[in-house]
């Protein structure tokens, strides 16, 4: 258990010890934020709605849109009027074309959050970046680029051979280039030992690239598995307000294994504040000693968060994100610190239905103050 928790249990018990109630009186000391928070592993606190529209200025904000099962994440940087320091956004994965069964029309689901929430159709994304070669990461990418200009397009430069990226890559990179944009594509041909920082994401935040591989780590490339796509993806942190956050695509335990060898070698900082957890809450990613590294004991306190892109999607009779890790992640973090796109969807609802309902914003503001919660 960790300290935290244990301290956290303690306070709470001595206070239920020093203000016990009166017979006959009804205990109003310690509320019962079950009632007001939800209920499950992943109960989080609900948007209100200045939490939606107020983007307040010297704020890092991070939208994970539910997509259903996929990752689209819109990341805007802080913006200072009196400095004159406008925003970054970039948007990280474009969820799914939904013309596969059980995925979500993710494309449309993005344009029209964008369009909702404070980057209206038209503004230019500054970043567009593709952490891997999978359909429910790039496939709404041509419905995306069809409503906003790209300025620069990222991705870890693995096309297989065995999926439709190749087409919509070569088209949607087609369209950017035609409108001025720029394609960087390997993401970096030098990801040697040390993390490379990249300037993506504006002057605010201190932005480096962790991973991407040109070519999947197993080293196969004429026939590549699900895994060895996945562990080519773009895995990046940024860094604001003194808090980390890490955006792990879909890198698998593979990758997390070179990460925690990396910073035990102090290469490279993995302790973080926000988690976007690896690979959809998948048992293959989320490994009990890189969590251990990602959200390290005596680090870890009300600042600190684990969020869940994710489906209701089937995969061979697993369903994601598995209660194992869940599980893993609540171990290490205060109750209501893990949120899921997929929050109650599950039993409810159908895969291709799910989304929409659990976008997740979370907001670092510039005294390290963390918050996230559930909008709608
Ligand atoms: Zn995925
Ligand atoms: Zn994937």
């Amino acid at each position: 258990m960790h300290p935290t928790t244990v301290f956290g249990r303690l306070a709470a018990t001595l206070l239920l010890l020093i203000s016990a109630p009166q017979a006959g009186c009804i205990d109003t000391t310690i509320p019962d934020l079950s009632g007001e928070l939800g209920t499950g592993p992943t109960a989080g606190r609900y948007c209100s709605p200045d939490d939606i529209t107020e983007f307040r200025p010297k704020s890092l904000r991070l939208d994970i849109i539910d997509v259903g099962q996929g990752d689209a994440i819109l990341v805007r940087t802080p913006y200072d009027e009196i400095e004159e320091l406008e925003s970054v956004h970039v948007l990280i994965d474009t969820g799914s074309a939904g013309t596969i069964a059980g995925h979500s029309p993710g494309g449309q689901v993005v344009v029209d959050y964008l369009n909702d929430h404070g980057h209206e159709l038209g503004r230019p994304l500054d970043a567009l970046i593709i952490t891997h070669a999978h359909e429910d990461h790039y496939g709404g990418m041509p419905t995306v680029i069809a409503n906003f200009p790209v300025s620069r397009y990222v991705d870890p430069g693995f096309v297989p051979n065995t999926n439709g990226f190749g087409g919509v890559r070569s088209s949607v990179t087609s369209a950017v280039s035609a409108g001025g944009g720029a394609i960087e594509s390997p993401a970096t041909s030098a990801l040697g030992a040390a993390p490379v920082l990249v300037d993506l994401f504006g002057p605010m935040v201190t932005a480096h690239l962790l991973w991407a591989s040109e070519e999947p780590p197993s080293g196969n490339t004429s026939n590549p598995a699900g895994t060895d796509i996945n562990n080519t993806s773009v895995v990046i942190s940024l860094s604001y307000g003194g808090r980390r956050v890490l955006l792990m695509g879909d890198a698998e335990a593979e990758v997390e294994a070179l990460l925690v060898q990396k910073a035990n070698a102090g290469e490279l900082a993995l302790v973080a504040d926000v988690l976007k957890v690896g690979h959809h809450g998948s048992d293959t990613a989320s490994s009990e000693e890189f969590i251990d590294a990602v959200f390290k004991e005596g680090f870890v306190d009300v600042n600190t968060y684990a969020a869940i892109s994710s489906g209701v999607r089937n995969f061979s009779g697993t369903q994601l994100p598995t209660a194992e890790t869940v599980e893993r992640l609540n171990e290490r973090l205060d109750q209501f610190h893990l949120l899921s796109t997929e929050h109650l969807d599950r039993g409810k609802k159908s895969s291709g239905e799910e989304h929409g309902d659990d976008h997740i914003v979370i907001t670092i503001d510039e005294d390290g103050t963390v918050t996230a919660c559930y909008g709608s």
